[in-house]
């Protein structure tokens, strides 16, 4: 006799915080749900510069009514590892960690979800919540592959005394800069706009603002870099093109949602990597599809983070489970 399809009410791909607080919410109504990852539980956060303190405050980051305590007002990224841990442990979620996910065929309500070298799994509805760190967004330039470039930062200590460019003019690149010149390197700061961005937190912008008027990191604006070479870069501004000595660039220039797993669904992907989808219930224009977390505003990432898609579980779910009664 044929066994019986085990079909789960959905499959959530991604388990960060976004794709946690969605397996909280499923959990909480009794839904079949599994929570897949290619990575470890909180793989973008791991990855994170091992000494970052986030900007949000600890309660601003709690998913499933589940505390986070800290001692300090603003949690570390250690603190935020073990946190998603025990909340992990305190739900008893559905987790299958390392479990990378190829495509996704089919239609509502029978998705088939193929997962490298797993039994396939079937689910009535999907939820990406893939985050972007994956995917930098790139220059498009000469020499950006040298092994000197990198889109993460890590920590300074391996470049004291060094000469290090960083591109961008946002959060990322603004702390990075700071932490380095801090450490004792020498930073340049390359953007293209003609100051640095207004999402810039208020209490670092004093910072950079005062060191680079006193000389300490150069920054260099309205300018983008057109080429790195093994020992040098070339930028270019309104005065035309400058070669700089430079030993390692990180390029602070953002990151966007992996857009071809989107569209191999048939998910339309709009401007900004922007898959579409209704804000209301992030379904996205395939029915059973539906986005969680960063993706749902493509390359603008600092549009979303955890304090506001945190929600989106719930959200998602109460989409769903309306769907079951119609
Ligand atoms: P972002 O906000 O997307 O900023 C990217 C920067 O790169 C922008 O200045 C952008 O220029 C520039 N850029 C993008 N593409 C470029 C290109 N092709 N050529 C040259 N420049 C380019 O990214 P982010 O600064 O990494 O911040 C991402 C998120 O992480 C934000 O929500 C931020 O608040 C958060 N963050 C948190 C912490 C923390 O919690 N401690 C630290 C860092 C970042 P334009 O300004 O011209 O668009």
């Amino acid at each position: 006799m044929a066994s019986q399809e085990e079909v789960n009410d959905l499959v959530i791909i991604g388990a960060g915080p976004s794709g946690l607080a969605c397996a909280i919410a499923a959990h909480e109504n009794g839904l079949q749900y599994v929570l897949l990852d290619k990575g470890c539980l909180v793989n973008a956060i791991f990855n994170f510069p091992p000494n970052l303190i986030f900007f949000s405050t600890a309660d601003l980051l709690e998913i499933g009514r589940v505390p986070l305590i800290i001692s300090d007002e603003k949690p570390t990224r250690t603190d935020l590892l073990k946190y998603y841990r025990l909340v992990s442990e305190h739900y008893g979620l559905n987790i299958k960690l390392f479990h990378n996910v190829l495509a996704v065929a089919g239609d509502h309500p029978r998705f088939v979800i193929n997962v490298e070298d797993r039994p396939n799994l079937v689910a009535k509805n999907v939820v990406i919540a893939t985050g972007q760190y994956d995917r930098p967004n790139l220059l498009g330039i000469p020499g950006e592959d040298l092994d000197k470039v990198s889109h993460y930062y890590t920590e300074p200590h391996s470049f004291y005394k060094k000469k290090v460019a960083i591109i961008g003019g946002k959060n990322s690149a603004v702390e990075f800069a700071l932490d380095l010149y801090k450490n004792s390197v020498d930073v340049t700061l390359i953007h293209r706009g003609e100051t640095f961005g207004k999402s810039v937190k208020y209490w670092i912008r004093p910072d950079i603002e005062n060191r680079v008027k006193e000389g300490k990191i150069k920054a260099i604006f309205n300018a983008t870099v057109k080429e790195i070479r093994p020992g040098s870069i070339v930028v270019a501004d309104s005065d035309g093109e400058q070669v700089l000595e430079n030993d390692f660039v990180f390029a602070m220039t953002g990151y966007h949602p992996d857009t071809d797993f989107l569209q191999q669904m048939g998910v339309v992907i709009g401007e900004r990597h922007t898959p579409k989808h209704d804000p209301e219930t992030l379904e996205t224009n395939v029915r059973g599809i539906y986005v969680a977390g960063v993706v749902t505003v493509g390359s603008e990432g600092s549009k979303v983070f955890i304090e506001n898609s945190r929600a989106h579980g719930n959200q998602i779910i109460g989409h769903i489970l309306n769907g079951r009664q119609d």
